[in-house]
């Protein structure tokens, strides 16, 4: 079992990614696996040098750092994805709308939008003399159709990408590789059997595991989708709570060992905030035990 912890860098570390962090090493602890922190900054138009050296030390304060078996930052990882890239380009193809152009087709063709996110109606598809212009983003030919998967935690699922976001972006205008694929090369590369995450990715299951068919994987990850913290009267985590950087704590010199106590007990993993030790959060997850 091998799992991964990876934090996207576009801001400092919050409680959200503690739960998640929680679930991980726990997950990984009970079933006897082994974890790798990844450093999501595929996005180096948002990724800032402050993040990381932050991610760093608040990982090293609470002691994940040292439980990793190896850290991965995407910005390190570029052949990785110039290599899967050039294998898919039969399935690729340049779009150059913007997202404007999108909205005002969907406007007037509402039967081709989707309820959860703003789908891409496919309209570059069938082009085959797209212009010659320097902003040009790369997409992937979806097919029609329903992909299923068993959710560790939740149980049967069924997405169909297809008519949830339509042929999606693997690298955009300005040449960064997309979320959906460095995160599915570097699973696939890494030989990752179990991704650990929160709901809110959830809708992204179908459409990566069409790409690791894609790409050739023969043994996709199994996926767990963990609820997300909530405040102590059962809401989603708000903005300023999601905003508030574990540095912060950090900083003031509060034990590491009751910080993760604190969120354990808002998973009602613990009857109370007690401190809990990094090493040992397999205790929590047994049912898991394979
Ligand atoms: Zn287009």
């Amino acid at each position: 079992m091998k799992t991964r912890f990876a934090p996207s860098l576009t801001g400092y570390l919050h409680q959200g990614h503690l739960v998640n962090a929680i679930w991980t090493w726990g997950l990984a602890q009970a079933m006897g696996g082994e974890v790798i922190i990844r450093v999501e900054d595929h996005d180096q138009s948002r990724a800032r040098p402050e993040f990381l050296e932050a991610l760093e030390k608040d990982l090293q304060w609470l002691g994940f750092w040292d439980l990793a078996s190896e850290i991965q930052v995407q910005s390190q990882r570029n052949h990785f994805y110039q290599e899967a890239f050039e294998a898919l380009q039969e399935d690729v193809y340049p779009c150059q709308c913007s997202r404007k152009d999108i909205q005002l087709f969907l406007e007037k063709h509402p039967e081709e939008s989707s309820d959860t996110e703003l789908r891409y109606p496919n309209l570059c598809r069938d082009n085959h003399n797209p212009l010659e212009k320097k902003e040009t983003a790369y997409r992937l030919r979806l097919p029609h159709g329903e992909r299923t998967f068993n959710d560790l935690i939740l149980g049967p699922q069924s997405q169909n990408p297809w008519e949830q976001c339509g042929d999606f972006i693997l690298k955009d205008k300005q040449g960064h590789w997309s979320y959906q694929f460095a995160c599915v090369v570097d699973d696939f590369e890494s030989g990752i059997t179990n991704v650990i995450r929160g709901t809110d990715l959830l809708e992204s299951t179908g459409r990566q595991l069409f790409l690791h068919e894609k790409l050739g994987n023969a043994n996709p990850p199994i996926f767990a989708h963990h609820h997300l913290l909530k405040d102590s009267s059962g809401r989603k985590l708000s903005k300023r709570q999601k905003d508030f950087a574990i540095a912060q704590w950090r900083e003031e010199g509060k034990d590491p060992k009751l910080v993760l106590g604190e969120i354990a007990f808002g998973m009602g993993l613990i009857p109370s905030k007690d401190a809990v030790d990094p090493a040992s959060l397999g205790e929590f997850f047994t049912s898991y035990k394979p």
